[in-house]
């Protein structure tokens, strides 16, 4: 599935094109395979994955807003806070 967040393969932060990983928002076993189902996943440099403190892994801000602005997206396609609170186990809004 594409994602819902951005289709443009580039870091959603910094537009970089190089060195780009895929990283799925709700993470987990069973979460990342319905990331990747639901299009939850984003292309993010190797710096603002997982290289750096500036990282989706390490900086739990940027954390948070990824999945608050993943869940709103998820909502306006798929269904209620409730589903999503079924469908991952909890929401972040
Ligand atoms: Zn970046
Ligand atoms: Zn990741």
């Amino acid at each position: 599935m594409k994602s819902i967040i951005s289709n443009d393969r580039k870091c959603i932060v910094c537009d970089s094109t190089v060195n780009l990983h895929k990283h799925h928002v709700f993470e987990g076993t069973a979460n990342r395979s319905k990331s990747e189902k639901d299009g939850c996943w984003v292309y993010l440099c190797s710096r603002h994955h997982n290289g750096s403190n500036a990282g989706v892994h390490y900086n739990k801000v940027f954390e948070m807003k990824l999945k608050q602005d993943t869940q709103r997206a998820w909502e306006k396609i798929y269904g209620t806070r409730e589903d999503f609170r079924k469908r991952y186990g909890r929401s972040y809004l």
